[in-house]
């Protein structure tokens, strides 16, 4: 019996729930990866996620072929390119792991009743979060509005599965079904080819996402509470990129870290933001363009200066965090967490643009953009989010810089001081505005 895999964010061979039930069989293996921009609101992935995603998957075309496997590529809506695979391979069972946005659940639902019509065996499996959403909810049976009691929640019960290992061997259908050539999918950036920074910042894929984790549980966890919010430091495990196309897992980190590390606490609760954050885009699917309190629909956001915009975008606002900030994210498609505040707080709060906007360009920045944890973040700094920063928290990028930059070094590092750029907003009177603003709702 044929069973054909789908590969969504979950680009990996280890801890793959999917793979690992399929291979258990010995029985032959059909593994699919779909890019699929056309079913209605799945949203397009951004320019930085487009790089990262060309190399995840040819990073993960060579492990299967390894455990003997191609990596089938095809493109188009998966409503209709997941039945043809099927048909084609004449597969009996279809496997795929959970997502959790909107319009990916719309699909999977209608790859289910098809499935269901056409006597093929559809199952599916929980691998890119630990704690999924129906699981987690106050006793009346609604859904967690604050992090600190959702955590508390997910973690009072039995603890995350321990991770699946991969399989030793896949075996192929025969004959394997025709496959697109990734290089044809143009993923990559060519004119022009922005992508240098990238290349030279990350190595994409399973084996080096877990070869970060190693040395991060070996070199930095211990001093990690306390220099999380150091932008000039090594200080994190820089995993999200890895944790966003699933080259590995949350169950994997979570177990490593447990086994390995003395006191991985605070580290482990980040992971939580991220599960609050896919958890969120669950209970509110239209999260990216839509305040999740409804009260800040109200919001007078002033007309859009483009130019504004613009200096925020390439770092020219004068302001030195933010523009340190904007230079690292468009050099390597990262930014530290704490600059990331900073820079979306200055631009949705002193400079009154739309939190949308900003989170439009992290969107398209970011490699480890992520349908949840961008939108999620973005509104709890605008707040207008879960759990959101009260509305008088303006971060002021001055006093943050003295606070966790206070030599400048992450400043200068990404050259945030320019010469003959001048602070494009008086950081106090933009402050006393918005929260008038702010009151007025
Ligand atoms: P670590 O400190 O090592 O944390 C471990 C892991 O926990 C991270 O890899 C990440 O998966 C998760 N994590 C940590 N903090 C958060 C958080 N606040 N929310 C959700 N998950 C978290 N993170 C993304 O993965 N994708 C995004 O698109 C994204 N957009 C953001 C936008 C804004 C405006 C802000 C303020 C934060 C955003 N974050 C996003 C969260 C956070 O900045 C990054 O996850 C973190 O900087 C990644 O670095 P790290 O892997 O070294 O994190």
């Amino acid at each position: 019996m044929t069973t054909v895999v789908l590969f969504r964010d979950d680009l990996r061979v280890e801890d793959h729930p999917a793979l690992h039930e399929a291979a258990s069989h010995g029985e032959p293996v059909v593994c699919l990866y779909v890019l699929d921009e056309e079913s209605e609101g799945v949203r397009p992935l951004g320019g930085a996620a487009k790089w990262w995603l060309h190399h995840s998957l040819t990073s993960l075309a060579a492990d299967l072929s390894d455990l003997g496997v191609p990596l089938t590529l095809r493109r188009g809506p998966a409503g209709d390119v997941v039945p043809d695979v099927v048909r084609e391979t004449g597969a009996e069972r279809l496997l795929w792991n959970r997502r959790y946005g909107g319009p990916e659940r719309a699909v999977d639902a209608g790859l289910k009743e098809w499935a269901g019509d056409n006597g093929v065996a559809a199952h599916s499996y929980a691998g890119s979060i630990m704690f999924e959403p129906w699981t987690v909810t106050t006793q009346n049976g609604d859904p967690y509005r604050v992090f600190t009691p959702f955590w508390r929640a997910c973690t009072s019960g039995p603890p995350p599965r321990e991770p699946y290992p991969a399989p030793s061997s896949v075996l192929p259908a025969d004959p394997a079904p025709a496959s697109d050539a990734l290089a044809d999918w143009g993923l990559l950036p060519t004119h022009p080819d922005w992508s240098g920074g990238l290349a030279r910042t990350w190595t994409v894929g399973e084996r080096a996402a877990h070869e970060r984790l190693d040395e991060f549980l070996d070199e930095r966890l211990p001093r990690y509470a306390e220099d999380r919010d150091l932008p000039a430091k090594p200080a994190t495990s820089r995993l999200s990129p890895h944790l966003r196309w699933g080259e590995i897992s949350p169950y994997t980190v979570w177990h490593t870290a447990l086994h390995r590390a003395e006191n991985p606490g605070k580290f482990l609760t980040e992971l939580g933001w991220r599960e609050f954050s896919t958890y969120n885009l669950y209970i509110h699917p239209d999260m990216a363009t839509r305040n999740i309190n409804p009260k800040f629909d109200a919001f007078p956001w002033p007309p859009l200066d483009e130019d504004v915009l613009a200096a925020w975008h390439k770092g020219r606002t004068g302001i030195p965090l933010v523009d340190a900030g904007m230079h690292e994210l468009w050099e390597t498609g990262t930014m530290q967490n704490r600059v990331r505040m900073v820079t979306a707080s200055l631009l949705s709060k002193n400079l009154l643009i739309d939190w949308r906007l900003g989170e439009q360009w992290f969107w398209d920045t970011l490699v480890d953009a992520d349908p949840g944890s961008n939108p999620h973040n973005w509104q709890w700094v605008a707040g207008c989010g879960t759990d959101a920063a009260p509305y008088f928290r303006i971060f002021n990028a001055e006093t943050q810089q003295k606070k966790f930059d206070p030599d400048f070094e992450y400043v200068d590092r990404w050259n945030g001081r320019q010469e003959g750029v001048e602070p494009i907003v008086d950081l106090k009177e933009s402050r006393a505005h918005a929260l008038e603003l702010f009151m007025s709702l």
